[in-house]
């Protein structure tokens, strides 16, 4: 064992204690190099961040579902020192240089494994730790890496619906001083981007899909979001593959239909990556 992660596991947080209730977040991640670049999402992630602790309550734990970590079987990570993955290829290497020492959370992630009813969901010791869809927003928003993180998958192969079912048992984990962040883009098509577009240039698709989804965020109707796939061609060309979709039934479940809500970086990447991000709470 390192120093470092013989410091963090005498350090590590046993159990949750109870809490005013935290806010839920769905951040749109779009492009790795939001992690690094000084631009107008990464400012703004910087500036949510220190509202926690200030205006916000500060989180006890961070649980993050993000696009990137999808499984047969649903997961927690479960290590005392999940590692920085950097999943992508083609970047400078100032992005893989990028490390998050957020420590992990084991005996919480436990306890939060066994308190979801359906589906099962297990422990993940060793194979994953903290992927690009969770560090990339996490590390503007909290430098300092001090609050533990744990990670839950997601198991592609089952409905929509049962992501939000999920998500609905994760409610209760806001009132122990869970933050709980899907982090994904309400947008998604990455055949179909379009480098050095403004952001506020979009497809015409992209901008009807996006107004809809923030339409049904804004009226509380929630329970229409595992039905996106209603929404016909528009939805299929908005997420060929819905992976960076399902973080927002995550986020979307654990909160209140008529919860206050405010929806920031409201913009697009590459003319096909909503940017739209929602703090709800
Ligand atoms: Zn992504």
């Amino acid at each position: 064992m390192t120093p470092h992660a013989a410091a963090a596991a005498l350090n590590q947080l046993k159990t949750l204690k109870k809490s005013e209730r935290m806010p839920v977040l769905f951040l749109g991640h779009g492009s790795p190099m939001n992690a690094i670049e000084d631009n107008d999402y990464r400012r703004t992630w910087q500036t949510l961040g220190a509202e926690f602790g200030a205006k916000l309550p500060k989180p006890q734990l961070i649980l993050c579902i993000s696009a990137h970590w999808l499984t047969r079987g649903w997961y927690l990570t479960g290590m005392a020192q999940p590692k920085t993955i950097h999943d992508f290829g083609g970047f400078p290497q100032a992005l893989f240089d990028q490390q998050y020492p957020a420590p992990g959370a084991p005996a919480v992630a436990q306890e939060i494994s066994q308190g979801i009813k359906q589906p099962a969901v297990g422990l993940d010791k060793q194979e994953w730790g903290l992927d690009h869809g969770t560090w990339a927003v996490l590390k503007p928003m909290f430098p300092q890496a001090d609050i533990p993180v744990i990670q839950l998958s997601m198991d592609y192969g089952r409905p929509p619906a049962e992501h939000y079912a999920l998500g609905r048992q994760l409610k209760a984990l806001r009132g122990r001083g869970v933050l709980i962040v899907g982090s994904g883009n309400i947008v998604h098509n990455l055949r179909a981007t379009q480098r050095g577009a403004a952001s506020n240039q979009a497809y015409d698709w992209a901008i009807e899909f996006d107004k809809t989804i923030g339409a049904y965020l804004q009226q509380g109707n929630l329970a229409a979001l595992p039905d996106f796939q209603k929404l016909g061609p528009v939805a299929q060309l908005a997420h060929p593959t819905y992976d960076h979709y399902l973080p927002l039934l995550h986020a979307a479940g654990a909160v209140d239909a008529r919860e206050p809500l405010r929806f920031f970086n409201t913009s697009f990447q590459s003319a096909s990556i909503s940017m739209r991000s929602v703090l709800w709470g």
